[in-house]
Formats: structure tokens, C-alpha cells, sequence
């Protein structure tokens, strides 16, 4: 390995910076997605990644039913640059495409800004989300927005992520005002204030007149009961609050809090340039022989997340895989950690928005597209050099489950390809009765979308017609301690025991309080909402 391909690399990874949004619907992803590209100069008027999208839908030939519910159901990467820095924003599947999909790309994201509505403060969607964040233990950005609406009391939304999410926060700025006085924000490090203008729909970047906080100009820039409102907010937040501390906050113990609104632009290149200094580059990840720093020379990483059907003419399948090391080249022979094959990466893509194009070398970091030879499979890894294999990406709790039946028993042999295809690809997970005559799979996903593709493409690649009888179910519980302790406790009321694809018994709830039951009733059955992959 020459000197120059480590330095190259190690350069390449200094500069990366990786994260996902964790948000509920209509909490702004898209909004402020689209400012973070106008700052970082990917795009040059905000609206155009909309448009885009808009125009793409008119002429787009891919999955019609994309097409018919206006939605994207691909997860994608946005690539961009600010500050020296190569950012890759990944794109969570939000809205009425939640679906699996949402929680493993976090599981190929080393940071997360958890964007929160100022009104509606912590949401369903952003909750789970975060409890996946939790999980890996990732880097927690809040971006709080809307600020110029009314809205809830800065404080109070401090104090909220502090008792349920139980992590310590710290506001990086704070708002001068809200609604329709807005004025902008304090960025409490530099004690500068940030006055903005707005501009015709934010379509530009705001106008941004810094003072510092002793500066005489406040008192005529700054209307007097704004100015005092700030002053009493600044000593409640230095006498009570904890300093900022980057351990905590890379343990993804402490989020550093900012203050904004997307739409106008006020606070977005502050939180862009703090978050830039704070975020975790690309990391180490753990595998079979140990944890692997980014700068191995060597090229790995794994494939987080199948796509089917972009192009039904091409029937093309692209695995979207997350660099962990090395350096990726165009056309380079890799090794499948899974069946010990060899694999030539042909067509290797990098996604902007929802346009491929071809890329020639990807670091740790970075998420190509490869087109898939049939051979990925969720959590997989390739590799060169000595074998690597990363830990697979678990299986989440499904929340949404249903009986699945092919009424055609001509059709058999399709439909149990196409279950088991789809399923192995990480389509939706698949459980069964424990009852041996019952033998319909159980479809058990996070979102409803789900359901809807895998009928789609049981019908449209597999040529069977299927239909559903949803299952009363919204809480699955993976008992750790197997069947043996299921058996030891005999029979359990209000909860329904099914196996997963790979036999391991899962109890299905209608709701959380009779799972919480269960759980008092009985300590003995350890219950995790999350399963490895390997058993
Ligand atoms: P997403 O569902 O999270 O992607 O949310 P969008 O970005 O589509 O925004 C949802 C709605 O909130 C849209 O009507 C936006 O124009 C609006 N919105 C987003 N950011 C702001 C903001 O900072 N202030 C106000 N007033 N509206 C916003």
C-alpha cells in the first residue's frame, strides 16, 4: 500500500461527514434539506430539488406506483460540499413511506439531527426513530424549527428532550423572539447576535447582520422588550444548564441544541457550521476481526438497504452500500463476506436526489449504488484484501402484521419464491403461525407502504395475486431466552406466539400495555424489541 493512496485516503476521510434527519412528517426535512444544499451551493435556488422531484414524477418511468402516489419510495444520498467538508445527508423514507428501510439507514448514518416542529415539540416518528439512534449510540443534532410561528417555550422543548429522551441538551444558540417577531438568533459561543431579513420565500440565503452583544447598536436594531426577554433567557441558561461537552455528545448522551426556521432561512448556515465542527467523521465499525478504523487501506463496507424495480424496462436492482474503508474504485473486484464469491462492481452509482450518475472512488462515509448481481442481501459485506465481515443490521419491530394468502393453489411454487425473495431482500419481515395448519406467512412490517409493495411486486414480478387480512397487532417482542423459557412459563394471556424466518419465537400484542403486562408477569422471559440478524 503506498504512502500516497493512506494519505489520500485519510484526507478523504477527515473531510467527510456523514448524517441522517430524524423527524415526524411535516416537521420541515425537506424544507431544510433544501436550505443545507443552498448553503452548501448544490443548488442555487431553493424549490429546485421540489421541482425537480415534480418534473422527475411527470416523466419518470419507474415503479408506477411511486408514480400513482406522487411519493418517493427510494431512500437516496445527497452529496454536498460546505467548508472543506464533504457532506453526505441520507435521505430517511419519512411520510407514507416509513418503512424499514427508515430505521437502517440509520444504521449507515455516524450522526443524526433530530428535527423538531417548535409547536409540536416531540412526535411519534421521531421518538422511534431516536430510539434506533440510542441504540447505535450516534451523535443527536436538534434543530428545533418554525420559530417564526408561534410556538411552544424554548425552555420548556429543552426540558421535554431532557425527561423522555433522557438526553442532556445544550442550546448551541437561542431564538431572539418568535412568530412573527423573529428576529433571529444569539449564537451563545461567539455572543454575537444574528439579525436576518427574510427573503421572497427563502429562496436565497438570508441576510445576516452579526453584532456582537455588548455592541450599542442592539438597542436600535433590537426592539427593548426583545433585547431584555434575551438577556433573562441567557442568565436562566448559564446558571442551569450544563457547558457543552463533546464526549457526551458523541455518546450520543448530550445533543447540542439550535433554533431556526428552515423556511425563512434564520439559523441555517449557524447550525450548518456548528454542526460541521461537532459531527463525528466517519468512524470505526466492529466486524469479525475487531473494530476497523476508516482509514484501513483495504476497501469494505456493507449494503444497508436493496432497491427493486427503479427501471421495471431493466429490471435493474441497485444494493446501496456504506463505505466503512478504503477506497472504492469503478470496476474493482470485491469479495461477498456471505458466500465467499468474488464480485466485480461494474456500475458503481452515486445518488443525487433521485438521479443516478456514475462516480469513479468512494471513501469511508460515502453510500454508492451498485447494481446488484442477485447476490446482495441486507447486512452483507464486501471487502478486499483479508476477510471482513461487519455485524449484520438487525431487525426492527414490526408494528403493522397481516395475514398474507394466495388464493390460486396453482400459483404455489410463485408464491413461496416470491415470499421468500422479497423477504430476503428485506422487503418486509416474515413470520409464521406456530400453529402447523396455518400455514400463510405473516407480513410484519413498520409501515403500511410495505404491504402495498410486496403485493405490487408479487403480482407484477411473480405473476400472483395475493390478498390481506391485517392481523389486530402492534407490538412484537423477540423472547431472547427462546423457547425453552417460553415453555417453563406455559401459557401466556393477551399475546400470540408466532416464529420469524428464522424460527425464533416472537410474542405478538395488540397493544403496549399488554406487552408491559406480560413483562411484569413475567421477569423471567427476557423481550427485545430488536433481533440480530444472525441467530
Ligand atoms: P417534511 O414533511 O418534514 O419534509 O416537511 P416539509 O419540509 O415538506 O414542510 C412541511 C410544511 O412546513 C411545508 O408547508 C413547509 O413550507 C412548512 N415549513 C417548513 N419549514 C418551515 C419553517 O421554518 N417555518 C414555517 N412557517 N413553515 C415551515
Amino acid at each position: 500500500m503506498s504512502t500516497e493512496l493512506q494519505t489520500e485516503i485519510s484526507q478523504a476521510v477527515e473531510r467527510r461527514r456523514n448524517f441522517a434527519i430524524i423527524s415526524h412528517p411535516d416537521a420541515g426535512k425537506t424544507t431544510l434539506t433544501e436550505k443545507l444544499l443552498l448553503y452548501g451551493g448544490a443548488i442555487h435556488e431553493a424549490g429546485a430539488v421540489k421541482a425537480r422531484r415534480s418534473q422527475r414524477k411527470a416523466t419518470s418511468d419507474w415503479m408506477a406506483m411511486e408514480q400513482q402516489r406522487g411519493i418517493s419510495i427510494t431512500s437516496t444520498v445527497l452529496q454536498f460540499e460546505y467548508s472543506n467538508c464533504q457532506i453526505n445527508l441520507l435521505d430517511t423514507p419519512g411520510h407514507q413511506d416509513f418503512s424499514e428501510d427508515t430505521y437502517r439507514t440509520l444504521a449507515a448514518a455516524d450522526n443524526a439531527v433530530m428535527l423538531i416542529d417548535v409547536a409540536k415539540g416531540l412526535e411519534p416518528q421521531t421518538r422511534k426513530l431516536f430510539e434506533v439512534c440510542k441504540l447505535r449510540g450516534i451523535p443527536i443534532f436538534t434543530f428545533v424549527n418554525k420559530l417564526d410561528r408561534p410556538g411552544r417555550e424554548p425552555i420548556d422543548l429543552l426540558d421535554e428532550i431532557e425527561q423522555e429522551l433522557g438526553l442532556q441538551t445544550y442550546a448551541v444558540n437561542w431564538p431572539i423572539g418568535m412568530g412573527d417577531r423573529f428576529k433571529g438568533v444569539y449564537d451563545r459561543f461567539k455572543q454575537q447576535i444574528h439579525l436576518f431579513e427574510r427573503t421572497a420565500h427563502g429562496s436565497r440565503e438570508a441576510q445576516d447582520t452579526v453584532i456582537d452583544l455588548g455592541d450599542n447598536r442592539i438597542e436600535e436594531l433590537l426592539e427593548q422588550d426583545l433585547y431584555y426577554q434575551l438577556k433573562s433567557d441567557l442568565e436562566l441558561l448559564d446558571g442551569v444548564g450544563p457547558e457543552l461537552d463533546l464526549d457526551l455528545v458523541h455518546a450520543g448522551k448530550m445533543t447540542p441544541v439550535f433554533f431556526g426556521s428552515a423556511m425563512t432561512n434564520f439559523g441555517v448556515e449557524l447550525f450548518l457550521e456548528n454542526f460541521l465542527q461537532y459531527a463525528l467523521k466517519p468512524g470505526s465499525h466492529d466486524s469479525n476481526i475487531g473494530s476497523v478504523e476508516p482509514t484501513y487501506p483495504e476497501f469494505s463496507g456493507f449494503v444497508f438497504k436493496l432497491q427493486a424495480n427503479m427501471d421495471p424496462k431493466h429490471r435493474d436492482r441497485i444494493a446501496f452500500v456504506r463505505v466503512c474503508t478504503g477506497r472504492f474504485e469503478k470496476d474493482m473486484t470485491v469479495n461477498h463476506a456471505r458466500t465467499g464469491k468474488a464480485v466485480r462492481l461494474s456500475r458503481p452509482q452515486k445518488l443525487f436526489a433521485q438521479e443516478r450518475e456514475s462516480i469513479d472512488e468512494a471513501y469511508a462515509g460515502d453510500v454508492i449504488g451498485l447494481n446488484n448481481p442477485g447476490v446482495f442481501a441486507i447486512g452483507d459485506t464486501i471487502y478486499t484484501g483479508q476477510k471482513i465481515e461487519y455485524e449484520g443490521i438487525p431487525y426492527f419491530s414490526p408494528e403493522l402484521f397481516a395475514n398474507l394468502r394466495n388464493p390460486n393453489p396453482s400459483k404455489f411454487k410463485q408464491f413461496q419464491k416470491g415470499v421468500s425473495e422479497l423477504r430476503e431482500e428485506g422487503a418486509v419481515q416474515i413470520m409464521y403461525s406456530t400453529d402447523e395448519a396455518k400455514r400463510d406467512p405473516i407480513l410484519a412490517a413498520v409501515g403500511q407502504l410495505q404491504f402495498e409493495v410486496v403485493q405490487f411486486r408479487l403480482q407484477n414480478e411473480y405473476g400472483v395475486e395475493t390478498t390481506l387480512d391485517v392481523l389486530p397487532y402492534s407490538v412484537a417482542r423477540w423472547v431472547s431466552n427462546g423457547w425453552e423459557a417460553l415453555e417453563k412459563v406455559g401459557r401466556l394471556f393477551n399475546t400470540t406466539t408466532v416464529k420469524d424466518s428464522m424460527g425464533r419465537p416472537v410474542l405478538l400484542f395488540r397493544n403496549e400495555w399488554n406487552c408491559q403486562q406480560l413483562i411484569g408477569d413475567h421477569p423471567e422471559l427476557i423481550l427485545s424489541a430488536i433481533a440480530p440478524v444472525t441467530s
